[in-house]
């Protein structure tokens, strides 16, 4: 049945969008058949529902109706198996021959079926600094981008995160530069919201064969900002995109601002294929690293106004208050460069004091951890981190727990359910109970309000 559907719709047609589709049950005259996606459904359904039929009526005349669901769970986990793998040999089988002549297809012809995210030139490892916070990213990008075809993958996926502005799209977009200068193997750069606007522009224009086909013929995929990726259909899609592209041994790497465990509108199973390859976190940039990305900042701009140039007193000012975020280094280098340009003057630290006071933002809110509020909770009221995710209900405890679970909620932007969780797997009302009833209490009490202050001072340092 599937060789007659295969030979029907031909081998491109038929590997992207019935090699997923499995038969449930065949019942006097229909025929129920399934699909991981709405999205393939809807599709074969607009488009090929008449060729399913008379392909099953030339085996079994009697039937009359083609039943098509979508299986649930996305079985994300699992190897997919029934997925046509990536390998090579397809491709090569594949391409018109006009490409195959000249070996691999260009770069951009797959960044215009996929809709590829654009790069920045200047973000190579070149111009990357390392420092104490981002030395095992680095590693493990550079090792990305070294590998060859071929080469066993050491993990998969590579997550990165870390706050906004600590070099994840630089280290991301280094690692696609590298890996396309050889020319032997295909990188491609997408934000997750490419990714998105990727599918359904190409569902629009009725491209999705390219899009698939492209995204086939990749080695490494790189995701950005994934915490923007939204919908069950390019969740699933996603997901059945990891799975196929991890099997077949190529590299993926994603970067969002949070580790796995908390892209909470991310199905599990998704997040747990995630969580299962490497996961770095990059550290705020310490002020060694801030000079260093300053300095190289300098560098780059001296390329093409020679007689630029920043004392060290004010790089180590520079270094020293523009604590943050990478982005604000840049800015600050691009402003004393304007300055000093437009009105001829030589770069000093009052004019420094001056061009970038508004960059320093003292108090600039921290991204506060739920592990964090744990730490601390645990270690004012005397007890361990463990005594708070256990079961036990002794008031010494309790009380504890009920705070850290408020400050949780406070101050951070995780759901009561996702709180829940990360306390010993709570329901999200103990969750609840506990952020109502310290909301209660610190109106009255004032010293378990003093000590809540004292708490949420220390996370906020
Ligand atoms: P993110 O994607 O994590 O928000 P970006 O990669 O966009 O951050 O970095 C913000 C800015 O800081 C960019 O201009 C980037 O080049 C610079 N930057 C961050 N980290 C480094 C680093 N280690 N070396 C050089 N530049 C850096
Ligand atoms: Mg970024």
């Amino acid at each position: 049945m599937k060789g007659r559907l295969r030979s029907s719709v031909g081998e491109d047609v038929y590997s992207s969008w019935f090699a997923r589709m499995d038969l449930e049950s065949v019942q006097d005259e229909s025929v129920h058949l399934s699909v991981p996606t709405r999205f393939l459904k809807s599709w074969i359904q607009t488009h090929y529902s008449d060729k399913v039929l008379s392909c099953w009526q030339a085996e079994l005349p009697e039937v009359s109706r083609i039943d098509l669901t979508v299986r649930s769970p996305v079985r994300c986990a699992a190897p997919a198996k029934d997925v046509p793998a990536p390998v090579e040999s397809r491709r090569d089988e594949q391409r018109p021959t006009a490409e195959r002549s000249n070996g691999a297809v260009p770069v951009s012809a797959s960044h215009d079926a996929l809709g590829g995210s654009p790069l920045d030139p200047r973000l190579t490892f070149a111009s990357f600094v390392v420092g104490r916070s981002n030395t095992l990213a680095h590693a493990a990008a550079k090792q990305v981008a070294e590998g060859r075809r071929g080469d066993p993958v050491m993990f998969n996926p590579l997550y990165i995160h870390s706050g906004v502005g600590l070099g994840k799209t630089h280290l991301l977009q280094a690692v696609t530069w590298a890996g396309n200068a050889g020319n032997e193997r295909k990188v491609l750069y997408l934000t997750a919201e490419k990714f998105m606007y990727g599918f359904v522009a190409a569902l629009k224009t009725q491209t999705s064969l390219a899009f698939k086909e492209a995204l086939r013929g990749i080695d490494v995929l790189v995701i950005d900002d994934l915490q923007f990726l939204q919908g069950k259909t390019t969740q699933a899609e996603f997901c059945h995109t990891l799975n196929a592209l991890i099997d077949a041994g190529r590299q993926v790497v994603v970067a969002a601002d949070r580790p796995p465990s908390d892209l909470e509108s991310l199905d599990e199973r998704v997040r747990s294929r995630l969580a299962g390859g490497l996961v770095v976190e990059m550290a705020p940039l310490g002020e060694d690293l801030r000079l260093g990305i300053l300095r190289s900042r300098v560098v780059a701009a001296r390329a093409h106004h020679v007689s630029f140039d920043v004392p060290q007193p004010v790089l180590e000012y520079l270094a020293r208050t523009i604590t943050h975020n990478g982005r604000d280094l840049e800015g600050a280098i691009n402003r004393l460069l304007a300055h000093s340009k437009l009105n001829n003057q030589p770069v000093t630290l009052e004019m420094a004091e001056h061009e970038v006071r508004d960059l320093i933002r003292p108090s600039e809110p921290k991204r506060i951890k739920i592990e964090d509020i744990q730490r601390i909770v645990a270690r004012q009221y005397n007890v361990s981190r463990s005594d708070l995710l256990s079961s036990r209900r002794t008031a010494n405890v309790v009380r504890p727990r009920q705070v850290a679970m408020y400050l949780a909620k406070t101050l951070t932007l995780r759901s009561l359910p996702e709180i829940g969780r990360r306390f010993g797997g709570r329901d999200h009302t103990t969750v609840l109970h506990a952020v109502r009833k310290i909301e209660g209490l610190v109106s009255k009490d004032t010293t378990l309000s003093d000590e809540v202050e004292t708490l949420k001072r220390q996370l906020q340092e």
